[in-house]
């Protein structure tokens, strides 16, 4: 299917390498995604990707700018530190940096990062139980998913260390009373990972104000997750979901490729 041409780079910011103008599109895309399918903040909330071609750098979008506003161009690339390396003129909240900022710092795994306060996923968040196995996506995350107690905002660093221990091994923390944090080693896989995520916080909200649930078994679940591997429709996990909501929000305003 036809997309959008790609905005030449050397055109643009030639300042840039191909790598770094390529994350810069993807990540813009993925705001824009966002934005269309409303799991927005005003001007908060973040998604961050490290930078292939530069250790120790990432990408987060500039704090004051809506989802819809963020463009390839005013991506902000911030080092493990908190410090501006393009020249943007744009700040960047704190809170996202030092929480986003742990987590690429520590785990090589985590190439991309997305934290909402999307209204089902705080919902979820904001309940002892947590995410249930009372729905089909739910069962995807059952014993997948970890939990953080709510500390207040996290611009406190030394809150880093109890966040890495209470994630342990798992690539998606629930922050109690606040929101979910997603991680993937790609931003399609961190991107699907969250869209279903977010669709199961939404049925649970739905679930819980009809009635009674029924609870999926441990039994089940373990073939479910045995199993959605085959319902994917690309190799590349993540990349047939990510590349039709490109198409999509192309058909809008493709000014995120600038
Ligand atoms: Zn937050």
């Amino acid at each position: 299917m036809a997309t959008a041409p790609a905005i030449d780079r050397a055109d643009t910011r030639p300042d840039m390498s191909d790598a770094e103008w390529k994350a810069r599109q993807e990540l813009a895309a993925c705001y824009r995604i966002f934005d269309h399918l409303g799991w927005t903040e005003s001007i908060y909330n973040h998604i961050t990707v490290k930078l292939p071609d530069e250790p120790g750098a990432f990408l987060i979008n500039p704090f004051g700018l809506l989802f819809s506003e963020v463009t390839a161009s005013n991506l902000v690339k911030v080092d493990i530190d908190g410090n501006v390396l393009d020249g943007s003129d744009y700040p960047v909240n704190r809170a996202g940096f030092v929480q986003h900022a742990v987590f690429h710092r520590n785990l090589p795994d985590a190439h991309a990062i997305i934290h909402t306060h999307t209204t089902a996923t705080m919902a979820v968040c904001a309940t002892e139980a947590g995410l249930l196995p009372t729905n089909f996506y739910a069962c995807n995350f059952i014993g997948r998913i970890a939990y953080h107690d709510f500390e207040g905002v996290t611009v406190r660093d030394e809150e880093g260390e109890r966040l890495l221990k209470n994630l342990g091994d798992k690539r998606i923390l629930m922050l109690r009373n606040h929101g979910p944090v997603v991680m993937g080693m790609t931003l399609p896989i961190a991107f699907v990972q969250y869209w279903a995520l977010q669709r199961a916080c939404e049925i649970q909200l739905a679930t819980l104000s009809m009635g009674a649930p029924i609870h999926v078994s441990q039994e089940v679940i373990d073939v479910h997750q045995r199993d959605i591997f085959m319902a994917q429709a690309s190799a590349e996990p993540g990349r047939a979901d990510f590349d039709a909501w490109v198409r999509r929000i192309d058909k809008i305003d493709s000014s995120w490729r600038e």
